[in-house]
């Protein structure tokens, strides 16, 4: 999925100089031959991972809404997201899986992953990417409840050695019928495998 932005010149220059000054105060020699470009390229990849500040999900999502007569629960499983943690700036990244149930209609596939993409794309925190996944979805199409998994590894926690290598972080949110009704719930997380 590349979703380049034309790059402001002006920011990248701006940016870039804050990334020279962080490696000179880590110890770095900015002047080297392999750190030369790197402030640059540096700034490029942060406005891209930063991306979803300037997109509007509502938007790309109302587009995508087409008719549907059926009422059973619809799951879109393993969406694969990539984000920066809001409090150390590095990366967390896993899936995301959403299910709901139709009022006369759906959402398509490829929409629900660029959706889930303008809300990684942002400093975030776990808890929080899962909840805007939902409340968008039940903003941008009639239905009778929706629910969201998320499950993610932090790389602020392993690299750091706060958490064990394997570990992952499930969040869960869920409105309308999932909240009412357990069964539902139970429904969706068994055609999860989970
Ligand atoms: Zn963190």
């Amino acid at each position: 999925m590349a979703r380049k932005e034309a790059h402001d010149e002006k920011l990248v220059a701006e940016i870039a100089s804050h990334y020279r000054e962080i490696l000179r105060l880590v110890g770095e020699d900015p002047e080297r031959e392999g750190l030369l470009k790197t402030p640059e390229r540096a700034a490029k990849a942060i406005i891209d991972i930063t991306a979803g500040y300037r997109q509007d999900p509502l938007a790309i999502a109302q587009k995508a809404v087409f008719e549907h007569a059926g009422s059973q629960i619809v799951i879109v499983k393993d969406i694969e997201f990539y984000s920066m943690c809001e409090h150390h700036i590095l990366p967390f990244f896993g899936r995301v899986s959403v299910g709901y149930i139709p009022k006369g209609k759906m959402i398509g596939l490829s929409k629900l992953a660029r959706i889930v993409d303008t809300f990684a794309r942002r400093l975030q925190v776990q808890e929080r990417l899962t909840a805007q996944v939902c409340r968008l979805l039940s903003e941008a199409l009639p239905n009778d409840g929706v629910i969201v998994t998320c499950d993610a590894e932090h790389l602020c926690m392993k690299m750091r050695g706060v958490e064990k290598q394997d570990a992952s972080t499930i969040t869960f949110d869920y409105n309308g019928k999932f909240a009412t009704d357990p069964g539902l719930r139970a429904e969706f997380m068994s055609m999860l495998g989970k």
